[in-house]
């Protein structure tokens, strides 16, 4: 199949590399010509892991190649997918659908008789329909529109892409279906189980997943608060309840609260559908509010773990990403963190393995580590904001001996409190008992 992908992000380049490595031909197109000149010079725009290999593999073999030219890109074409971004709207939340409909327009230019349109990209219910109107507004015929939401987590995105817990397909043409079943064949043949629904069924399901996933976060958060008041272990809580098949293990760690290019704005995003469609969704609702409130009161448990005063305080923080394996630094949850050590007074000195660079332009009047070790060094305390693997096996006793306050805030519980303690440092986790306040002797 020929396979056109307009905007060569996160979503777009791991699945146009992925679409070629079945086999297919992909054009990838985006209107950022550095991203596109990069690529053509085997440089990655993001960081995802496998993913470098994997579009250089393709490109070798000639069946992945980039553009800024939509028209060249869409020539002979049997599916074009846009994956360009629809982050939320100032002021609303509303997802904001200015790049997809830019992208529409352009692809009306250019686009020939029995294409298929898939909006890759998270789109609100109904977009597919005014996908259909701009086209015929444009003189546009013979054109389909289908929805086919991406489910890849970044940091996993190659594995989920080719190895995905179902693939959802909305067409409402036998035709777009049919091109959707052969490009996804591969997948298919492995089993991989595939959703065919009507087009605005498959727009509303990513929401619906995400926003789910979202409330399990906030679910078990609020469960770590309640494990702190009555000193039990939000730990053992959730593999207790997470070894029910019916609840499942996964999305059950207690943490600083849910951040990231999709959740934020996805459950946002729902809520204005819901309201345009006069529809409360109170549990949503309340999930965004308990989140926005959890990322914000993060800097509290930093200060009281330091004794009560940031003022004039070193903090060392590990991990800036929004999650491990990305450098993405969307919605982060280190980021209100940091904004408010700093606003209350305290010295920042943060390491992230590959953020860094993303998170110099977000965050300012902070230092950059170039390993955990530095950012630990003279520090009152020490935060593990993002789960990063190197970060698991810290060498304590070496991270002690270096710090001035003696003080670990594992947001992500990555540790054992016996272990932490053992090497002489204070351990303050999310939801693993009654909080102690900090020792003398350490803080
Ligand atoms: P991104 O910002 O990383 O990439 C979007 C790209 O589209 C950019 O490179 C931009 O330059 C390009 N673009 C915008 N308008 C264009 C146009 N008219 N022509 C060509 N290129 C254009 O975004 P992303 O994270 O890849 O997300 C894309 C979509 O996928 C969003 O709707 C998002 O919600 C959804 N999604 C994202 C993830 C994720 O993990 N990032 C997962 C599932 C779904």
């Amino acid at each position: 199949m020929r396979i056109a992908m307009i905007g060569t992000g996160y979503v777009g380049l791991v699945s146009g590399a992925c679409f070629a490595d079945f086999g297919h031909r992909v054009c990838c197109v985006d209107k950022d010509s550095a991203k596109i000149d990069g690529l053509n010079a085997g440089k990655m725009p993001i960081w995802e892991p496998g993913l470098e290999a994997l579009v250089k593999f393709n490109a070798d073999h000639g069946r992945l190649t980039f553009t800024t030219d939509v028209g060249a890109a869409v020539k002979g074409a049997e599916a074009v997918f846009i994956a360009v971004g629809t982050p939320a709207r100032r002021g609303d939340g509303h997802a904001d659908l200015t790049f997809v409909f830019q992208a529409v327009r352009e692809l009306a230019k250019v686009i020939e008789p029995g294409t298929v349109i898939v909006t890759k990209s998270t789109v609100p219910v109904g977009t597919g329909d005014k996908i259909e109107e701009i086209l015929n507004e444009e003189g546009v015929q013979e054109v389909s529109v289908a929805s086919n939401p991406e489910f890849l987590r970044e940091g996993a995105a190659i594995a989920d892409f080719k190895h995905p817990d179902r693939i959802v397909v909305g067409a409402e043409d036998d035709h777009a279906q049919l091109v959707l079943r052969e490009i996804y064949r591969p997948l298919f043949l492995n089993r991989a189980p595939i959703l065919i629904t009507g087009r605005r069924t498959a727009e509303l399901t990513k929401y619906a997943a995400n926003a789910f996933l979202a409330v399990k976060i906030s679910f078990i958060n609020e469960i770590a608060d309640l494990c702190e008041a009555v000193d039990a272990d939000v730990q053992d809580v959730a593999r207790g309840i997470g070894l029910d098949n019916r609840i499942g293990p996964k999305f059950l760690h207690a943490g600083p609260g849910y951040g990231g290019s999709c959740f934020p704005k996805d459950t946002l995003a729902l809520l204005q559908t819901a309201d345009t469609a006069g529809v409360d969704q109170r549990i949503v609702r309340t999930t965004v509010q308990v989140n926005d409130d959890r990322k914000a009161r993060m800097v509290e448990r930093v200060e009281a773990a330091v004794g009560g005063s940031l003022s004039g305080k070193s903090v060392g923080v590990l991990g800036l990403a929004f999650k491990p394996n990305t450098d993405d630094m969307r919605e982060a949850p280190s980021i209100p963190l940091i904004n408010a050590l700093t606003e209350r007074g305290a010295k920042v000195r943060a390491f992230d393995p590959v953020a860094r660079e993303q998170a110099a332009q977000i965050l300012s009047g902070i230092e950059f580590a170039g390993d955990p070790y530095q950012a630990a060094d003279g520090a009152d305390a020490l935060v593990i904001v993002t789960e990063w693997d190197e970060f698991r096996a810290l060498d304590l006793e070496k991270v002690a001996a270096s710090m001035r306050g003696k003080v670990l805030v594992d947001l992500r519980n990555v540790y054992d409190r016996e272990d932490v303690e053992g090497a002489g440092l204070a351990y303050y986790g999310v939801g693993r008992g009654k909080i102690q306040s900090c020792p003398e002797a350490v803080c």
